[in-house]
């Protein structure tokens, strides 16, 4: 018997992560996106050099249950 359900039953997690780098040292930072989060905007002072981070990249990524 086919069924013409797709197989949406189970959605797939994803979690949606910021990239924070340094414009000076290249340093970069991977920490959890926060509502608001763009790329370009302002982020946290570089740990490595103090100096001010951008955020250059916003992605997301599948949770995968197993292996
Ligand atoms: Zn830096």
């Amino acid at each position: 018997m086919m069924s013409s359900v797709p197989s949406g039953d189970k959605k797939s997690k994803l979690l949606v992560y910021s990239v924070e780098e340094c414009p000076v040292c290249g340093q970069k930072t991977k920490r959890a996106f926060a509502v608001g989060d763009y790329v370009t905007k302002d982020g946290a002072k570089c740990t490595k050099c103090g100096n001010q981070t951008r955020v250059a990249l916003v992605y997301a990524e599948g949770t995968k249950p197993s292996g």
